[in-house]
């Protein structure tokens, strides 16, 4: 099979947002405006933050600015998974926030279900329904591993099943499948395209403004308020907050913690009814493997596979642009590894490729921050598992704003910062060293010593 030329003959376009009833653009902000709120950055976060305002509070003023268009960053790029997790999963929320997990995992669970409840109220066609989360192993040492994680799932009273080998390959046919758990009660797949579209909709039925095209590129406080500037133009606003991700900008601050790393993805053609069979995956959960470098996968509505992640690169000083998303060598790889999990399924062409910015911390979840006295506040950094946590942070980041002391607020995850990045050049050789260090993990089964360090320290490297 020739991978190069498959590769080669898929659009370098989010299969998400090419479509022929894409939205067109908002127009940029053109004039000085003064406003209650200002959100800058037009993903998820930010237009979830909007959201939460207006409902919250009818009639306060409320503008997003976004630099290029309403979804731009990861928020259209995703696999849509909205998952409960607010932790990056379960064992990385045990790992680091202990005390607070049981309150994290019910926070997750609320989070979601309102998230669909959103979704019903402002009937956004985005294709959303509850699924299984099924991980592989597509190794021995993988299936110890889950083995474990079921322990600790049956611990926390969290509903699950162990597959051994048979069980995983009948629930869909892999050679490569060691054995699976599946999760249930966790996860929703959405189009997070149409998600981004119906938010930003939402936003305008409620009185809000949204400017596309309009950077953002500072930030300063004049007379008790804060002027937010793009080129000549301002907002001049009572509260701000910074949804930016992995840009990490204009607060300088955000670059300490939040690092990007471009993660890749492929979409198949839709699937013929026999090459479904021959794979069996007849319940429409979400997939994924589970080395600490993986792929999730997933079926669309029109029957197409999604396949994404494994090989996520960080480029020197927190590089971002279009240059660092149509990387061959990463396409051909994800495609030569869906080809080993489905082997039933040569022929199969792929009509999109693409890759966008994660914003990764050294905990794997978001982080928080404040400025002017609490008048604005950031979040960003949750690394693979954003779509649906971003509700919670853009909730978490306007109870920073207000003033609030609620339950969230109180949360360790957000009053305590990760540890920060090293600057560079320490930062890009830290995070290759890492990789490094992580495909030789998946490759031997065996955590070496620099990864055992980094976990006693609380740090690490992931998408
Ligand atoms: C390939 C890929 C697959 C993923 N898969 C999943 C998944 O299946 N499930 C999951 O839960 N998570 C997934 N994620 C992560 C998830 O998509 C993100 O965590 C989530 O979308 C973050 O939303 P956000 O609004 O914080 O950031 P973004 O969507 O990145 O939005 C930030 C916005 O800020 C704008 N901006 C930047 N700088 C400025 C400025 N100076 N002024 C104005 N605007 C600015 C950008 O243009 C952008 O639109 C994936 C991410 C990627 C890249």
């Amino acid at each position: 099979m020739n991978l190069a030329r498959l590769v080669a003959e898929a659009r370098p376009a989010v299969h998400w947002t090419d479509q022929p009833d894409a939205p067109d653009p908002r127009p940029p902000l053109r004039s000085g405006v003064s406003t209650d709120l200002c959100v800058v950055g037009g993903g998820f976060t930010g237009l979830w933050a909007a959201l939460q305002a207006l409902e919250e509070q009818p009639g306060r003023r409320v503008v997003v600015l976004e630099a290029e268009t309403c979804g731009f960053g990861a928020s259209t790029r995703n696999g849509g998974f909205a998952d409960v997790s607010l932790t990056h999963g379960v064992l990385n929320g045990l790992a680091h926030w202990p005390d607070d997990f049981d309150t994290l995992e019910r926070l997750g669970r609320d989070n979601l279900d309102n998230l669909l409840a959103t979704v019903d109220r402002y009937a956004i066609a985005c294709h959303a329904h509850r699924a299984d989360e099924v991980a592989f192993a597509t190794a021995g040492w993988q299936l110890d591993d889950l083995t474990e994680e079921a322990e600790t799932l049956r611990q926390h009273g969290l509903a699950h099943t162990l597959m051994d080998q048979s069980a995983a390959q009948a629930r869909v046919h892999s050679p490569t499948f060691h054995g699976g758990l599946a999760h249930h009660d966790t996860l929703a797949l959405l189009d997070p395209a149409r998600l981004v579209w119906g938010l930003a909709d939402a936003v305008e039925s409620l009185g809000g403004i949204i400017h596309d095209g309009t950077r953002v590129e500072g930030i300063d406080e004049t007379n008790g308020r804060l002027t937010v500037r793009s080129g000549t133009h301002t907002v001049v606003a009572d509260r701000v907050i910074v949804a930016t991700n992995a840009w990490a900008e204009p607060i300088r601050q955000m670059r300490r913690y939040i690092v990007p790393v471009y993660d890749h993805v492929l979409m198949t053609e839709p699937l013929t009814s026999e090459q479904l069979e021959a794979i069996g995956w007849a319940d429409r959960a979400g997939l994924n493997d589970s080395g600490h470098q993986f792929h999730y996968y997933r079926r669309t509505h029109d029957d197409r596979i999604l396949w994404g992640g494994y090989d996520a690169n960080y480029y020197f000083g927190n590089g971002m642009g279009p240059e660092y998303e149509d990387r061959r060598s990463s396409h051909e790889l994800i495609a030569r590894h869906f080809f080993e999990t489905f082997p039933q399924l040569e022929g199969l062409g792929f009509s999109h490729r693409w890759a966008g910015p994660i914003g990764t911390t050294s905990k794997f979840a978001a982080t928080y921050g404040t400025r002017f006295d609490g008048r604005l506040s950031w979040v960003g950094g949750y690394t693979g598992l954003g779509v649906g946590a971003s509700r919670f942070g853009a909730r978490v980041a306007l109870d920073l704003v207000d003033g609030l002391e609620t339950e969230r607020t109180a949360l360790r995850m957000v009053r305590r910062k990760p540890i920060p990045f090293p600057p560079e050049p320490l930062r890009s050789l830290a995070i290759q060293t890492t990789r490094r260090a992580i495909a030789k993990a998946d490759r031997t089964g065996e955590e070496g010593r620099l990864l055992r360090t980094l976990a006693r320290f609380g740090v690490g490297f992931d998408s």
